[in-house]
């Protein structure tokens, strides 16, 4: 496949921004640095972070399983969405592949870049409906966004679907993974090797506890990070950012700690939900929320405000009607939820 071939013109031909900065590998004291007109004098953050994160992308490759430059970081996994519309789309001509239900930004950033959409909505056990979206993809359709586990359903994607998808399709495939911590399926990490048209989304936001500091990350081919990397923001990832996320990761136990902790309130959450009379039914979750349908999602919405119990509806959603999303918090606060929905008449 030539990756080439599907980059946008105006991309392949842009000269990225370099600082003097870029040239060095790593930053070191003892530089005089007299070249990006900061403030000379010391707050701790006087300087431009570095804008290659040669530290945090270096643990993070470690971690994940690949290779240095097979990452780039975003302020968010959101900015990174919207660089690949950037360098793959052209607006007005060409069309991406979102699979209704599914988690909102791809149709945002969608209509930000004047990309066209085709829907193809999941099957109602909220898996790809396989022959209808290879009968509308055409020539014009460069991505096809995967969403495993996916948000709002919480359920993962088939493994042999996925493989399906990947291989009849001649775009980009993307699969967010933002809730992959939770999740019983492994990583498509180990499989980039096999599909250089494949890129995977994660963050940090969800299982490592720190959606306050904006970090999200893709792993691909070199060949597409370097493109990526050639035109993102040049100091996309904040001094503080940068810090914060690697005092994170050097405490690997306390995160996977939580995930356990996350994973058996599931499952708790969702033995004792079963028996209340105004749930109608708990999809099955592979993620750190669930989906449940009660018998009016409007109405108990918002009785939970009432309660201070801040849930989301997604009750206008394609198959989700009458449904509400739980995110699962602390043992203290699913007893709470548990509690005031046990109570709702
Ligand atoms: N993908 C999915 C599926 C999400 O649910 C979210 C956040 N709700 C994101 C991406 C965005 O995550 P980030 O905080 O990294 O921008």
């Amino acid at each position: 496949m030539n990756i080439q071939k599907l980059i946008r013109p105006n991309i392949l031909k842009l000269k990225p921004y370099a600082s003097a900065r870029d040239e060095y590998k790593e930053f070191t004291a003892a530089l005089t640095f007299l070249d990006a007109n900061e403030n000379p004098f010391e707050t701790g953050l006087n300087r431009y972070p570095d804008p290659q994160q040669v530290l945090l992308k270096t643990r993070l490759a470690e971690i994940k399983g690949c290779n240095y430059n097979q990452l780039i970081l975003g302020n968010g996994s959101d900015e990174i969405l919207d660089l690949i519309f950037r360098t793959f789309c052209e607006p007005e001509k060409e069309n991406v592949i979102l699979l209704p239900p599914t988690y909102g930004m791809y149709e945002v950033l969608a209509n930000l870049n004047n990309v066209e959409i085709i829907k193809v909505p999941l099957t109602t056990d909220f898996q790809p409906d396989i022959s209808s979206i290879l009968e509308v993809i055409n020539s014009q359709s460069k991505i096809l966004f995967l969403c495993s586990p996916n948000n709002p359903t919480a359920n993962s994607i088939k493994k042999e679907s996925i493989e399906v998808l990947i291989e009849n399709f001649k775009g980009i495939v993307v699969i967010d993974e933002a809730y992959i911590d939770f999740s019983e399926f492994e990583s498509w990490v180990s499989r980039l090797d096999e599909f250089p048209n494949l890129i995977v989304i994660q963050t940090l936001s969800k299982a490592y506890g720190l959606a306050g500091v904006r970090l999200g990350l893709a792993i691909a081919s070199e060949e597409i990070i370097t493109v990526l990397n050639s035109i993102k923001p040049p100091y996309n990832i904040n001094q503080l950012t940068q810090e914060t996320a690697l005092k994170r990761l050097a405490n690997l136990d306390l995160v996977k700690n939580q995930i356990n902790v996350i994973k058996q309130e599931r499952f708790r959450v969702i033995s004792e939900i079963k028996s209340i009379k105004i749930i109608h039914k708990i999809y099955p979750s592979d993620a750190n929320f669930i989906l449940v349908k009660v018998d009016d999602a409007n109405k108990r919405y918002q009785q939970l405000i009432n309660q201070e119990i801040v849930v989301r509806n997604r009750n206008k959603e394609p198959l989700c009607e009458n449904c509400l999303r739980l995110t699962i918090g602390t043992p203290e606060e699913n007893t709470k939820l548990l509690t005031v929905l046990k109570s709702l008449i």
